[in-house]
Parts: C-alpha cells; structure tokens; sequence
C-alpha cells in the first residue's frame, strides 16, 4: 500500500521506559485527529510465542481474538485504541525464523546460502507490511522490543534502515525512546546515555527522527538544544516524557510536547482536526475524582511480578473509573493463605478475584479463598483457573465429594469436575494449542450473566485445556451452583453463579482481554459495582 505510512519505534539506554505506553499514546493521538492506526510488536526473542514463557519471564500472555498468544504491550494497544490486533500484530524471532526455515526445507531457496541479510531481514520486512497491505490502516506504528545494541535487535534494526530507503522518507519515521536520567548528588539531568544510544543507532545506518525523553524532572529548553545539537535531531522534535500519574495521562502528555504535530508534519500528512480526546478525558476525570473506594483481593501465584496479571489490573481500574470508585487492588499469594489465617486476609475486602493459572501451585490457596467468601457473601469473580476452582471448591464442601479436583492437578481423582477437552487429549506439543481465542456462549436468561450482558450471544477470547465436566452439571445444579453460559455448539460451560449468594461468578473465559478505557468490559463493571454495594 503505497499510502500507509510506517513509523517505527526503537528504545535506547534501558528497558522498561514503556515503549508499549508512547507508541499506544502517539497512536491515539493520531486516531483522534482522524487516521486509522494499528501497532505492531516486534519481539526479538527465540521463541515463536510468549504462550510457552513463564509470567516470571515476560509478564502476562494476552491472547487475541484470532487466537495469538502475544506480548502484553498489544493489551495496551487494544486498551488505548478501543480496536482489536491480530495475529499478524505481534511476530518475533522465533516466527521469522520458523517461517524462513519452512520455506528452506520446502525448496523455495533452492540454490541459494540462506542468510541473516537478506532471507532474514526480507521476512522481517515482509512481516512489518503485511497489515499496511490490507489496506485498512493510513499509518502503521512498529514497535521494536529490546534495546537498541542488543545482538538480538540487530537485524530489526537492519530491517527498520532498509524499510526507510525502500518506502522512502517520507513514508517512514523512527521514534526513539530514551531516559535522560536524574543524578541527586550533582542535581543534574544527564544526557550522555541519550547520546551514546543514538550513536549506536547511527551505527547500525538508522537517524532517529524524533527522540521521546524519559525523566523524572522537566528537562527544560538548554538540554533540548543540546540533545537536537549532539543527537542530529530538530529541536522540535525532542519531545520530554516526564513519569505520569497514570499511564493514561501519557496521550495528552504527548500532545503537549507536540509528539503528533511532528510525526504529522515530517510524514506530510495534513489534518484540520486538533486530536479529539473527549470520551478519554471523560474517563480520566472519572478516574482522579472517585467517589468512594472498594478493596478489591487479587489471589494468584504470581503476584509478586505487577506485569502477570495486567489486564486483569487494567479491567479492574477501567471499571472503577466508569463507576467512579477508586479500585484498590490487595494480591494475595495463594501459597500463603490457608485455613487459619484467611479470615484474617480477607475479611476486610468487598469483592475477591480468583486468577488464571496452570499447574497446582498454590491451589489449596486458592479454593480455601473460595470458601471463604462464598460462605461470607463477598462478591467473587473466578476467572479461568479461578472459575474452576470455584467449582472444585463446590464439589468438596457442598456435595461433599471428597477429592474432587481438576485432572490438571490430579489426573486419578476419583472425581474429576474439571477435566480436559477431548480434542485436547491428543495434544503433545504445548506451544499454541491451547482452546484460544473468541468463543460464542449463550446465556441462559434469568441469569446474571444475562442480566449484565444484556444479550444471549456474547463473545469472549479463551486460553486454556480443562473444561467444566457436564458428567457433574447435573448434581452441582441441583445442590446450588448454576451454569448460565455455555459454548453453543459443543455445551461446553462457560459460567457458573451461584443463585443465593449476592455476586458469585466464575468464567472460564478471559474477560479482561476486553476491556477497553472507552469500553470497559460489563462483567467487570458488575463486579465492582457489587462490591461497592457489599461495602455499602
Ligand atoms: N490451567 C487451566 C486450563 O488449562 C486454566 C487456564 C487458565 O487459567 N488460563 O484449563
């Protein structure tokens, strides 16, 4: 597509300057001046997904519709800009490695010495093009994971340099992410580490085009000149990032600075239309003016680690902001709760969430958490993992079926109420196999579920191999516990509540892949506004 412009985003000094964060915050800016945007995640790690990665590794995996396991920068993308990505916006190393060896064996190279440059690189540019090609986007934003040095990054790098010739400068631009960092002793910012990562990016053929600066303190007019003097960048174009309050500040941060002005103008793009951030700001003052607070527990295993369950945090923030309660998020670690000391963990809170999870660390945690606040009537939402341990949590102290349990965690228990899909039986290889992406359910009217969706065909996005035991429905039904949704072609279940207890769901589903700031996700919404009544 000739008309799509690319601009690529490239990190320097440090990781975790929250590259993710400026390139959602320039593309919606440029969305709400009237151009559609989509971002892109290049990872330059060797394995084809993050599906396989540990949350300790890498943080959360965000699943798409179409069923990509991804980095967690795309729940970013998708909370700022309100549209769903795809498969084709997260790729790494692993996928273009796969892809060019598939291709070797095939033939297709027939003759030729495969190599980094150009079998490697033209992928990665092929790649990078593919959601231009469609058509549906005037400008796609490629960020590029990693730090600008990295040997990993190189030929991303490579490919970013050669893209810039193919399409031309005026179809390109690179946005570079660096930290100007602040030393207490000589109350000085320093702009030596900019330098030096922009001299490593020139090394490698690629100027940036525009330096995002990453500090604590306002880097004022004097450091500007002197990092668009040493760095070879318009002064303009130096655009400060100071640290935000919320990552929700950071679009207007930017139209501050001007970030979009400057993409706009070097892309020669013309627009009428100043960024329209109504329904966002709307949010935001939402977001800072709560009426009232609600202490929401978070039971999960990896809690230690912010970035594990962030789309879960994020939902429960948007949902807050919607209802104008401030949302205080408690993580508990399932490992250290038990039986003596729940009470006290949870006794002061208004509603509980029971996290994703695989594998049985933590579990008993995890379902004596269950007990708890379904015999206390605390709102509870059980998602994943969670919702099935609400139903492992019934089986045993409900109908008293002693060992009951997932087959995941017990595969010869006498009574498996969680047990795995029989199309999963046969899987062997572990990455991308899992039940993934958007699922339709049908709710059952008179339901909860059905009350808060408000419709009888929802559609929510999956990861997972164990599913409810419809051998089980029928006596879980009779003593209490409900199954309100379930897949219509298969009666897969996809809901339980229980009917007399003030707010108990569990979703085998992922709701939180979502929720949006602009849409924030209805069962969340219904959560947060039952534990505020629970307060009440
Ligand atoms: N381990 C469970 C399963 O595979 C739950 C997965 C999850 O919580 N995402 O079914």
């Amino acid at each position: 597509m000739p008309n799509t412009k690319y601009i690529f985003v490239t990190g320097g000094v440090s990781s975790s300057l929250g590259k993710g964060i400026i390139a959602a915050s320039l593309a919606k800016l440029l969305q709400s001046s009237g151009f559609s945007v989509t971002i892109q995640k290049l990872d330059p790690y060797i394995n084809v997904d993050p599906g396989t990665l540990n949350p300790y590794e890498h943080g959360e995996c965000f699943v798409t519709n179409d069923g990509a396991e991804t980095d967690l920068d795309l729940g970013h993308y998708e909370r700022f800009l309100n549209i769903p990505t795809s498969q084709a916006n997260n790729v790494t190393t692993g996928r273009i490695y796969q892809t060019v060896i598939n291709k070797e064996r095939r033939g297709d190279y027939l003759g030729k010495t495969v190599q980094i440059i150009p079998h490697i690189t033209n992928e990665i540019k092929r790649r990078i093009q593919i959601l231009g090609e469609t058509g549906e986007y005037d400008i796609v934003i490629t960020e590029i994971g990693g730090t600008v040095g990295d040997i990993e990054s190189l030929p991303y790098i490579e490919s970013v340099r050669q893209l810039k010739w193919d399409l031309g400068r005026e179809n390109t631009l690179v946005v570079h992410l660096t930290l100007i960092p602040y030393l207490a002793a000589a109350k000085e910012l320093k702009t030596k580490p900019t330098q030096h990562s922009v001299k490593e990016l020139m090394e490698s053929g690629v100027s940036p085009d525009i330096l995002v600066c990453r500090t604590e303190h306002h880097i004022g007019e004097d450091i500007k000149r002197k990092l668009a003097l040493f760095c070879n960048v318009d002064k303009e174009a130096i655009i400060e990032s100071i640290d935000a309050e919320t990552i929700y500040d950071v679009p207007n941060l930017m139209m501050k600075e001007g970030l979009h002005t400057v993409v706009l103008k070097k892309l020669g793009l013309k627009t009428e239309e100043k960024p329209i951030l109504t329904a966002w700001n709307k949010f935001l003052t939402n977001y800072k003016n709560p009426k009232e607070t609600v202490e929401i527990g978070l039971v999960g295993k990896y809690i230690e680690l912010q970035d594990a369950y962030k789309s879960i945090l994020e939902a429960l923030e948007h949902a807050g902001a919607h209802n104008q309660l401030r949302v205080n998020i408690h993580p508990i670690h399932s490992e250290d709760l038990n039986r003596k000391n729940v009470e006290e963990k949870l006794k002061d809170l208004h509603g509980l969430v029971v996290a994703p999870g695989f594998g049985d660390r933590g579990i008993e945690g995890k379902i004596i958490a269950v007990r708890y606040v379904r015999e206390n009537g605390i709102p509870f939402l059980g998602i994943c993992l969670g919702m099935q341990m609400a139903v492992i949590e019934y089986a045993r102290n409900v109908l008293h079926l002693e060992n009951a349990n997932s087959t995941e965690m017990s595969r010869g228990t006498t009574h498996p109420v969680i047990d795995i899909m029989e199309d999963q039986k046969m899987v062997t290889e572990k990455g991308g196999t899992m039940r993934l992406g958007a699922w339709d359910c049908r709710l059952e009217k008179g339901s909860k579920a059905y009350e808060i969706y408000g419709q009888e065909i929802i559609s929510e996005r999956h990861r997972h191999r164990y599913e409810f035991n419809n051998d089980y429905l029928k006596i879980l039904e009779d003593a209490g516990l409900k199954a309100t949704g379930f897949n219509p072609k298969t009666g897969l279940v996809e809901i339980v509540e229980i009917e007399d207890h003030p707010w108990f769901v569990g979703v085998q589903y992922h709701p939180e892949y979502k929720s949006t700031v602009l849409n924030p996700h209805p069962l969340f919404m219904a959560f947060v506004k039952a534990a505020a009544q629970h307060k009440g």
